[in-house]
């Protein structure tokens, strides 16, 4: 990376890098934190241990990653405090920022749900208080509904509230659900569905455009690995026939005449049962090897 001299001192400090890192906020906690950690070095962001730092440099140098609040990451990334951010889309709906989806991610999959007692409905809510976390959200829907309640702002376990007679009703994320039913709540309606996002501000996307299409492989990569397998010319249609690739196995003619290979990207779901079905149809010397990203 090239550098340039920032003060006048001489010293080896005075030195910054011409092309300033990438700053990225991801959450400091929660849910979204390790998943957003491991897909980052999926897609050759190397973050050392953060060892209760909320800033830390990648390996290479080339990324800043800021640690913040998932609810934060949104308006860093909006003021461009950072250049890009992981957060929930609840967390960019809840806030309303200014800043776009440069892709989906896999993981932090969940819906914002209206939650009470059995045999409530939304329309029954009228007057009511609802407890959460997520108050504009909630505002929203309830506004969309033309339905009037009062909204409880909590900092956490919105799920007591109907407990301790504080609502009569939650907004919350909801995930396996299995903690709205130890609380006696049951899910009356979905009010978005949610999971992580990595998101930029619009003048900001395009510097970001690098990482984007890096994340987007290794997700698109996950659960899929490169076969590469020799077959003989009499084989040879069946077995490729057995492999679906991207688009077409890819198929080379080897040095022994009569002979050729086949490479494909295959599914690591059901492997075991392939290979077996393409040993049966006549291939051999069958290699499977791990891929790092797929970008189409
Ligand atoms: P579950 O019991 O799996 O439905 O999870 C519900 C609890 O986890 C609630 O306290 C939610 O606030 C929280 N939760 C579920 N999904 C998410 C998510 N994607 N991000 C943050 N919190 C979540």
């Amino acid at each position: 990376m090239e550098k340039t001299k920032a003060g006048g001192n001489g010293t080896d400090s005075s030195f910054v890098t011409a092309d300033s890192p990438l700053r990225i906020a991801i959450p400091n906690k929660g849910r979204l934190m390790e998943p957003s950690l491991a897909l980052l070095s999926r897609a050759g962001v190397s973050v050392p241990q953060k060892n209760g730092s909320l800033f830390v440099s990648s390996d290479d140098g080339r990324y800043e990653i800021l640690f913040a609040r998932a609810e934060d990451v949104p308006r860093y990334v909006e003021s461009g405090a950072a250049d890009c951010g992981i957060t929930g889309l609840d967390m960019v709906e809840e806030t309303g920022a200014g800043v776009q989806t440069l892709c989906e991610l896999d993981f932090g999959m969940c819906r914002v749900s209206v939650a009470g007692k059995k045999g409530m409905g939304v329309g029954g809510l009228e007057g009511k208080a609802v407890a959460t976390r997520l108050p504009n959200i909630t505002r929203k829907f309830f506004g969309r509904r033309k339905i009037s309640v009062k909204i409880v702002e909590v900092a956490g376990a919105t799920e007591l509230a109907p407990y301790l007679g504080i609502a009569d009703a939650i907004v919350d994320q909801v995930s396996t659900g299995a903690t709205l039913a130890q609380n006696g709540l049951v899910e009356i309606e979905k009010v978005l569905q949610s999971r992580a996002v990595l998101v930029a501000s619009a003048a900001s996307a395009e510097k970001c455009e690098a990482l984007r299409l890096s994340v987007q492989g290794a997700i698109a990569a996950d659960g899929k690995a490169y076969m590469m397998l020799n077959v003989s010319e009499g084989d040879l249609k069946q077995v490729a026939s057995l492999l679906g690739g991207m688009e077409a196995p890819t198929m080379m003619p080897l040095a022994e005449k009569g002979m050729f290979a086949l490479h494909s990207v295959v599914a690591r779901r059901g492997m075991e049962s392939l290979i077996a079905r393409l040993k049966e149809a006549g291939a051999r010397d069958i290699l499977v090897l791990g891929i790092e990203r797929i970008i189409p």
